[in-house]
């Protein structure tokens, strides 16, 4: 009887995409692999055929219908109306968690970090990628960080639960939340709270800035970590290339419906038609989709011959060495040594097994017993250019109400008035807070203020509520 094949969803891509995706259903195919691919066109050549999201309307309907999807790197092209496919895509699809093994292979592929087996878990759909940026004033440029305690809370969930189901040990997370204490700090929350319902599983947490220092240089420290999407973005590129290469990470996004397996890496347009690339970053993306479809045994070996292959010296371009090298292969000739190389096992390297690596489920995030909110004040922004930071204090003053009171103005967060610096610098941005001397503020009051200002002739560019939540500030205070 033949099997049944999983169908699944794959597009070529860009630059060094196509050819690694050959290579990489090659060696599928070889190993026993039971899919049925459908391709999918997106990337360079569906924007530049005016789809500005880069990719076909019809395409999502093959993307829903298998709920997972083998992706090769695409070019986003330069300049502005092009939209990311990929941010745009793990966030259409609900692909929250983003999984990113990075593992050193020496002495068979030169490293410093010869102890390095981390896993970054990455938050994959907030953060600074909501892509909502405005330029509000002459000078001054906006991008919003989107941090959301569901958010928070499935992608702490999702890394001990993975640590617990692989195995692993300690779940550190890298937060920024000595300056961000309010996005920052709700993530880091979180995390301590999850953290306490897996005592078996160790957990501690560093500011982004030394946790990234130490991932450079003793990696080996570390087991699973989990952080807000910009940093495991970029901590994790420089987590696969100090492990020996960007083109051996592969990466899995999760989401409760459907999945995306991918290469780390991008298009890679300088190698492009080379046959040069390492096709092993999409062959780990193609490995954790076959965990994720329930065909581990054909993952493993896989993973196994790869290894071998390794241990072979058997290498492309970006690993190969003169001095611990066999060969220097292509990535049609890599490949192929892989799929020579299936059934065996390797003999130093550390062979997986995916017997328990069943995709995790994890119970829905419900939403919390309402707040207490009240209005307490408004930050109004203007762009404003006539003077000294005491002029626009003095004439602001005059604008209040008995129910609204300008208590201090900032320039790019830094207090200026009452009682600025002669030293800061000023741009054409001013957040002016005025704050209620009681707690009933009504909207009315915060409106009939913003009217009074541009009656005035003040260019109101923006202007932020400040609430309590249960009597406790939703607002950071004023730096100076
Ligand atoms: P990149 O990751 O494509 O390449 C950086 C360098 O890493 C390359 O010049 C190459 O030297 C090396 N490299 C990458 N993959 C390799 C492989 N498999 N084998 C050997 N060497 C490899 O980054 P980039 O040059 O900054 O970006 C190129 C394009 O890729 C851009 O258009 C970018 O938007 C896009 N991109 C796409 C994805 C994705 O589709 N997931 C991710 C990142 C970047």
């Amino acid at each position: 009887m033949t099997a049944v094949k999983t169908p699944i969803t794959i597009a070529y891509g860009d630059g060094i995409g196509p050819s690694i995706m050959q290579a990489t259903l090659e060696i599928l195919e070889a190993a026993g692999a039971q899919i049925a691919p459908e391709t999918i066109d997106i990337g360079e050549k569906v924007y530049l055929s005016g789809q500005t999201n880069g990719i076909e309307d019809s395409a999502w309907e093959s993307l829903r219908r298998t709920q997972v999807f083998l992706k090769a790197p695409i070019t986003t092209p330069q300049g502005g109306g092009y939209k990311s496919l990929n941010v745009s895509m793990r966030k259409a699809l609900g692909l929250y968690a983003n999984i990113r093994p990075c593992i050193s292979y020496a002495p068979f592929v030169k490293t410093k970090h010869p102890i390095m087996d981390l896993v970054i878990v990455r938050e994959n759909e907030e953060d600074l990628y909501a892509g909502i940026e405005h330029r509000q004033t002459e000078e001054v440029y906006q991008c919003l960080k989107l941090i959301t305690r569901p958010g928070c809370e499935r992608i702490v969930r999702y890394a001990f639960e993975y640590a617990r189901q692989q195995q692993r040990k300690r779940v550190t997370c890298f937060i920024k939340d000595n300056i961000m204490k309010l996005t920052d700090g709700l993530f880091h929350q979180v995390f301590r709270d999850i953290a306490k319902e897996y005592p078996d599983i160790k957990h501690d947490s560093m500011i982004v800035d030394i946790g990234a220092a130490r991932v450079a240089d003793t990696p080996e420290d570390f087991d699973v970590i989990v952080m807000p999407n910009l940093y495991g973005d970029i901590i994790s590129d420089v987590a696969a290339q100090i492990a020996g290469s960007v083109g051996m990470a592969g990466s899995a996004n999760i989401g409760d419906h459907c999945a995306m397996f991918e290469a780390i890496h991008g298009s890679a347009p300088d190698l492009a038609g080379q046959n040069v690339a390492n096709p092993s970053a999409l062959l780990h993306g193609a490995i954790q989709m076959l965990v994720h479809i329930g065909q581990s045994e054909v993952a493993e070996k896989i993973h196994h011959a790869w290894l071998v292959t390794l241990e072979k010296g058997l290498h492309t371009a970006d690993v190969y060495k003169e001095d611990q090298s066999q060969a220097l292969l292509g990535t049609t000739e890599f490949a192929k040594a892989v799929i020579e190389h299936l059934g065996q096992s390797p003999k130093q390297l550390k062979a997986p097994s995916y017997a328990n690596s069943k995709p995790l489920v994890l119970p829905k995030v419900g939403h919390k017993a309402p707040c207490v909110k009240e209005l307490v004040g408004i930050d109004v922004f203007l762009q404003w250019q006539d003077g000294e930071p005491m002029d626009l204090g003095e004439k602001l003053k005059t604008f209040g109400s008995d129910a609204l009171n300008l208590q201090l103005i900032t320039n790019r967060g830094v207090k200026v008035w009452p009682k600025g610096f002669p030293e800061t610098y000023c741009v054409d941005h001013w957040r002016c807070r005025f704050m209620s001397p009681e707690l009933h503020l009504g909207f009315d009051e915060v409106l009939a203020l913003q009217t009074r200002l541009h009656d005035a002739g003040f260019d109101v560019v923006k202007t932020e509520n400040l609430y309590n939540f249960n009597g406790d500030p939703g607002f950071a205070a004023v730096h100076g």
